[in-house]
């Protein structure tokens, strides 16, 4: 079977620039592609690289695809190499909707089911209750912007605040030393064990990837769940430290991993838990991973909420439009 291949890059500006312990992030900017079929059969899939996490760059992506040229096989999608995880992934995941015999229906997640991040510093006291209002009940803070005793009062009082119902869950993005992460571990566990507070639901790569016999230490230490992000952007890594003996959690970032089809293999073989992830995607990407979710979610029961951020965050109006819409925009 012969495939066309078009690509079109996008741009989007954040109404708010994104601040993690990586730096300050002002535009995403990906690549959307479309496959078309002979028999008119259309799969819209999106790169979106994330170098600070090893994946491939935009440009790497770029030159990939228009070698690839305008035509393609299956078989030039399965042979898309490591080295390119997003690119598999957007690839392989357009060809699985071209080939979908129904239209699947768009997948969507209740609020309930969304896991959004609050701003730094003291405008997350403010934040979360219109968020709560519209029915998020899991927020993320990232750690390692501030000093930490400012980021230790600033949790304090956010704890103070949420509501009992509420999920906390802090991300430090590699960016701690051990003893930081011992005491956000001991803080964790010492409001875990205070009744009538909101749930932290777990502490998100305190340490560098390198440094995992050090993360597996502090997991085994505390009891506030350790989940890795960083350490695991792709199957290979997830799968490694599976074997390795990780006893926490895993985040997932699909658009950045590989094969989705990797995925399903290594959950339906191993029994762990994962977090799914967004990377900022659009509405194409976003749709992908919320496909993936959904099923993982079938197979294993787990209903931790989805990191999928929140839609709206970007100065234009496409998180309103549907893959074919955004297409013409491009
Ligand atoms: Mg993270």
């Amino acid at each position: 079977m012969v495939i066309r291949l078009v690509s079109h890059v996008y741009r989007r500006r954040w109404r708010q620039p994104l601040h993690t312990a990586h730096g300050v992030w002002q535009w995403r900017q990906g690549l959307l592609v479309k496959l078309e079929d002979g028999l008119g059969r259309v799969g819209y899939g999106e790169i979106a690289p994330l170098p600070s996490f090893g994946s491939e760059t935009l440009a790497l992506a770029q030159d990939f695809c228009a070698g690839l040229g305008p035509t393609l096989t299956i078989d030039d999608i399965r042979a898309i190499p490591d080295r390119l995880p997003a690119t598999q992934f957007a690839l392989a995941s357009a060809l699985e909707q071209l080939q979908a015999i129904a239209a699947a229906p768009l997948p969507t997640a209740a609020a309930s089911r969304l896991s959004l991040l609050l701003p730094p510093g003291e405008a997350a006291l403010e934040a979360w209750s219109p968020l709560w209002q519209e029915g998020i009940r899991t927020f993320k803070v990232k750690l390692g912007i501030a000093p930490g005793v400012a980021e230790m009062a600033l949790v304090q009082a956010l704890v103070a605040a949420l509501p009992a119902a509420a999920h906390l869950r802090l991300d430090a993005n590699g960016s701690l030393s051990l003893g930081e992460a011992s005491q956000w571990l001991s803080l964790c566990d010492r409001l875990r064990a205070t009744p009538d507070l909101c749930t932290i639901d777990y502490l998100e790569q305190p340490l560098a990837p390198s440094a995992f016999p050090l993360l597996q230490s502090l997991a085994q230490r505390f009891h506030t769940p350790v989940a890795l992000d960083e350490s695991v952007a792709t199957y290979h890594q997830l799968e490694n430290l599976y074997r390795q003996g990780w006893p926490g959690l895993f985040i997932v970032k699909p658009a950045i991993a590989g094969f989705p089809g990797r995925l399903r293999q290594i959950w339906a073989k191993h029994r762990l838990t994962l977090v799914f992830s967004s990377v900022f995607e659009t509405s194409i990407g976003r749709r992908a991973v919320l496909a993936l979710a959904a099923q993982y979610q079938q197979h294993s029961g787990n209903h931790l909420a989805l990191g999928l951020g929140a839609r709206h965050s970007f100065e234009d109006d496409w998180d309103d439009l549907s893959p074919d819409q955004l297409w013409q925009r491009l």
